[in-house]
This record gives structure tokens, C-alpha cells and sequence, in this order.
């Protein structure tokens, strides 16, 4: 006969039993912390599968995406005073300040407050983590590091190619068309490589992105939003592993 150990029976597991801590700041009518709408940060060096899992949120949980080179062009196209102001910029080849991007930011999130928001390229400072992190109140916010060794991304971008039609991505190595030289969605034979897509250049990104990224990968650790993700597999496996932890 087994006695029911009512210290046990009261003992709550974390929320999704991930280790991950929802903020404890809960607006107004917004009890459950499991119901808050969801923000999710992604971080990964070039070639971690970031745009994978972005696609993946959008097309199969209808997420919404903020990524910011969409988001300067659709802010130019709404002709909106702060988009002319970003056109005015980019025409000259100059850098958006963080306070346009985060108007930007403030008017995607003002027209998603009912809905589940993926970040994708951006934060890319640590005072731009910040300042997202303010607008953020009120929502349950997860970061998601996509850790890959260096030699794993240089098999994926070296051997790297799209088709120049429909923007299929194929890989040398891994991803080749059913049949050689013909696009298995479009049927187009003629396809692109990057020209950056280089032993070389491909250092040099990842260098740049690991000395702007580490400071980030600590500031969400630090908040206990953090969750690192083993980027190595394939990214189909890793966008189906991480929509499970966003699922449960
Ligand atoms: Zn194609």
C-alpha cells in the first residue's frame, strides 16, 4: 500500500520544465503566466539555421516576424514620416540609429499585442537588449542560442548555392537536387553562389558575429530567458525540436 506524501503532491514543477523563468512582471488582466503572448529572440551565428526556425514560427505556429531589413522596407514603403527619414539614410548609405529601429519595434509590437512575436537579427546590441526588454514587460520572453561549431558552418556556407529563379537553397553536400542541375521546385537550371561565401569571408563574419553576440548570449543568461539550442544537427531537426519547447 503506497501513502500519498502530501509535501510531494503540492511540489510544481517549472513552468515547460525547461528551466526557463517567466518574468514576474504581469500586466493587468494577464494572470497566468503560461498565457501571456510569447516574444522569442533568436541569436545564432550566420549559418546556425536562424532563418530556418524563423520560417518554421511564421509558417507553422503563425508567429510574427520581426526582422529588420524587412521591417526598414516596409517602413519605407507605408510612407511614414519616420520612413522617409529611413529612406533618406539608406540613400546616402547611412546607418539607422537605434532609436528609429526601435520606433520600429514599438510600432510592430503595438500591432501584434494579441499575438506571438519572433525576433530574428535584432537585438544586435546590448543597449538595444535592453531597450527591447522595456517594451517587452508583460510578455513571456524566451532567447534562443543556436550554439554551432565554426566547422559546421563552414561545411554549410562553403558549399552553399541557391536557385537563381525561385531562391531554392541547395548545399554541395548536403542538399542537391533530385536531379542534377534542375531545380526540384521550379525546374530552373540556373543557380547563384555568394561570392562572400568564402573560406575567408566566412571567418570574418563569424568573428564579427561572435564578438557582437557573446555580450547578448550573457545578458539573457543573466535574466534567466536564455535557452541554448545544439545547432549542429541539420536545422529541419533543430526548428522541430525547438517549436516542441515552445509547444509545451
Ligand atoms: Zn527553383
Amino acid at each position: 500500500m503506497v501513502e500519498l506524501d502530501k509535501s510531494k503532491a503540492s511540489t510544481q514543477e517549472a513552468p515547460g520544465g525547461v528551466g526557463v523563468e517567466y518574468p514576474l512582471s504581469v500586466e493587468a488582466g494577464d494572470i497566468d503566466p503560461k498565457r501571456k503572448h510569447q516574444a522569442l529572440i533568436l541569436l545564432g551565428a550566420p549559418g546556425s539555421g536562424k532563418g530556418t526556425l524563423t520560417r518554421a514560427f511564421d509558417a507553422m505556429l503563425g508567429f510574427s516576424v520581426f526582422a529588420s531589413g524587412d521591417a526598414l522596407r516596409a517602413e519605407i514603403q507605408s510612407g511614414s514620416a519616420l520612413g522617409q527619414e529611413v529612406k533618406a539614410l539608406c540613400d546616402k548609405g547611412l546607418l539607422v540609429s537605434d532609436e528609429m529601429v526601435l520606433a520600429m519595434v514599438e510600432n510592430f509590437l503595438d500591432s501584434n499585442r494579441k499575438e506571438n512575436v519572433v525576433f530574428d537579427g535584432f537585438p544586435r546590441t546590448v543597449l538595444q537588449a535592453e531597450k527591447l526588454s522595456t517594451l517587452l514587460a508583460g510578455w513571456a520572453v524566451r532567447a534562443f542560442y543556436l550554439e554551432v561549431s565554426s566547422s559546421v558552418v563552414f561545411q554549410r556556407m562553403l558549399g552553399r548555392y541557391s536557385c537563381k529563379t525561385c531562391g531554392k537553397l541547395y548545399n554541395d553536400k548536403t542538399v542537391v537536387p533530385g536531379v542534377e542541375g534542375v531545380c526540384d521546385l521550379c525546374g530552373g537550371v540556373d543557380f547563384l553562389r555568394r561570392s562572400d561565401d568564402n573560406e575567408q569571408a566566412i571567418r570574418t563574419r563569424l568573428d564579427v558575429y561572435q564578438e557582437k553576440t557573446a555580450p547578448l548570449v550573457e545578458y539573457y543568461l543573466l535574466r534567466g530567458e536564455l535557452l541554448v539550442v545544439d545547432a549542429s544537427q541539420p536545422p529541419d531537426v533543430v526548428a522541430d525540436a525547438v517549436l516542441h519547447v515552445v509547444l509545451t
